[in-house]
C-alpha cells in the first residue's frame, strides 16, 4: 500500500495500564495536524464511553463481515474481543496530508508495519509489571479475571517491544508526554 508523500502514520502500543491512552490524548491536544483513527471493537462500552467517540462499538457479526470485505488495515483478537482499524479512514486522512495516530495492540502494530513500511511504531512501557498491576487495580474498571488476563497479555506484549522503532518508559507522565510529542514532531 502506498501513501505517496502525504501524512505520516504513528502507531502507539503498550500494555493496558501503561498510560498510553492518556499519552495519546495529550499528543492529540498538543501536536498540530495530528488526528486519531477511531477503532472498531466488539467489546461492550464502559461507563462514560459513547459509540463513535472512543470506539465504534459493533457486533461480532458485523466485525466478521468487515473482515471478509477486507475493510481493515489491521485487526486483532485482544483480551477476548475483536479490535480493528478501518483502512479507508486512515488512507483518507493520510491523503489529506494529516498525520494519523493509532493506539492499537502489538499484533495490530506489526500488521501495520507489513502494509505501511514508513509507519513509526512507538511502544509505551510501564516502569515495571508490579507498577502496572497497581495502576490497573486503581482504575477499578476490570473484573479480577479480566485483570489477570490483561497482566498476562502485558508480559507477552513487553516481550515484543524491541520490534518497535521507539520505546518510551512511562514513569513520569509529563516526561513521557514530552518525549512522545518531540518524537512525533521530529518525525513529521
Ligand atoms: P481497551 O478495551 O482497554 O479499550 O483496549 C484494549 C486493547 O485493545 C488495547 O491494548 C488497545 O490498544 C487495543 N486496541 C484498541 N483499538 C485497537 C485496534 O483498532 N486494533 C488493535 N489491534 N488493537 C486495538
Amino acid at each position: 500500500m502506498s501513501n505517496k508523500k502525504n501524512g505520516k502514520l504513528f502507531v502507539i502500543s503498550g500494555p493496558s495500564g501503561s498510560g498510553k491512552g492518556t499519552l495519546r490524548e495529550k499528543a492529540l491536544a498538543d501536536v498540530k495536524n495530528l488526528v486519531y483513527s477511531i477503532s472498531c471493537t466488539t467489546r461492550q462500552p464502559r461507563e462514560g464511553e459513547t459509540d463513535g467517540v472512543q470506539y465504534r462499538f459493533i457486533s461480532r457479526e458485523k466485525f466478521k463481515e468487515d473482515i471478509e470485505k477486507n475493510l481493515f488495515l489491521e485487526y486483532a483478537h485482544v483480551h477476548s474481543d475483536f479490535y480493528g482499524t478501518l483502512k479507508a479512514d486512515v488512507i483518507k486522512e493520510l491523503n489529506a496530508g494529516k498525520n494519523v495516530l493509532l493506539e492499537i495492540d502489538v499484533q495490530g502494530a506489526l500488521q501495520v508495519r507489513e502494509k505501511i513500511s514508513e509507519a513509526v511504531l512507538i511502544f509505551i512501557a510501564p516502569p515495571s509489571i508490579k507498577e502496572l498491576e497497581r495502576r490497573l487495580r486503581d482504575r477499578h474498571t476490570e473484573t479480577e479475571e479480566n485483570l489477570k488476563l490483561r497482566l498476562s497479555n502485558a508480559s507477552k506484549e513487553l516481550a515484543l517491544k524491541d520490534k518497535y522503532d521507539f520505546i518510551i518508559v512511562n514513569d513520569d507522565l509529563e516526561t513521557a508526554s514530552r518525549e512522545l510529542r518531540n518524537l512525533i514532531e521530529n518525525e513529521h
